[in-house]
């Protein structure tokens, strides 16, 4: 069976330094799949949308591309992450909106689906455990279900005599996904990661040998606080990049 390899991306957050670094490491992927949160918290919202595109990224909506362009009230928001969604709404484009107003919120692609939440709530609810997995698990309709929101890389699976177990990833650890009923994983944060390591976090799934992996790439931190400053972007959202917290 030939099988398909997929990049897989999540919360880039307009961290155009990060995003170029993890494509920069994408050899001979098939598909990109993207899972939402291209904008909020960065300094290049419109130059990232653009380069999601023209990458032909499938895409679904995150909470900050919606709250951008006035789809998703800000009330869960934290104080610094409503500064940067106002930053955002004023910095974007008539393209950038357009592209953001046809985003959906859930799509299944070949035998993978995609979500930037979860499956019972898409845009807000975090996926952090085996407990809070439990209702996407029963929503599913493939096997294995790819989710962001969360920026730490982790993988939840159920097992065929109905077993949960649930672990962090790390750098160049390798899931099979066929040796489970269902696997959800949430593949880290590109442009915002909060698990203590700053570097941007991807995976690429290959449907041939049923493996997905998970990658860390470092990228010019300094850049990107340097554009931030000049925005007036909130100080904690500038600091964070450099612990990856
Ligand atoms: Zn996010």
């Amino acid at each position: 069976m030939f099988g398909m390899k997929y990049a897989v991306l999540a919360d880039i957050h307009s961290n155009l330094e990060a995003f170029r670094s993890v494509l920069a490491h994408l050899k001979g992927a098939d598909k990109n799949v993207f899972l939402g949160d291209i904008v909020g918290y960065g300094p290049n919202p419109n130059e990232c949308i653009e380069l999601l595109r023209s990458k032909e990224f499938i895409c679904v909506a995150g909470n900050h591309d919606r709250a951008a362009i006035g789809q998703l009230d800000t009330e869960r928001f934290n104080r610094e992450a409503k500064e940067a969604i106002d930053w955002t709404s004023m910095a974007l484009n008539p393209a950038s909106r357009k592209f953001l107003e046809g985003l959906p919120d859930h799509l299944e692609v070949d035998d993978l689906e995609m979500v930037h939440g979860s499956l019972r709530d898409p845009l807000e609810e975090y996926i952090a455990n085996i407990e809070d997995s439990k209702a996407t698990i029963e929503l599913m309709k493939k096997r294995l279900c790819f989710v962001g929101h969360l920026h730490i890389p982790l993988c939840i699976v159920k097992d065929r005599e109905g077993r949960f177990d649930g672990w962090q990833l790390n750098d160049g650890d390798v899931v099979d996904v066929s040796k489970f009923d269902k696997v959800v994983m949430g593949v880290g944060g590109v442009g915002q990661p909060r698990d203590m390591d700053p570097r941007a976090s991807f995976a690429i799934y290959d449907s041939g040998s049923g493996e997905v992996q998970l990658f860390r790439v470092s990228y010019n931190i300094e850049e990107t606080q340097k554009k931030m400053k000049k925005a007036e972007l909130p100080g904690f959202l500038i600091e964070r990049l450099k612990y990856g917290r």
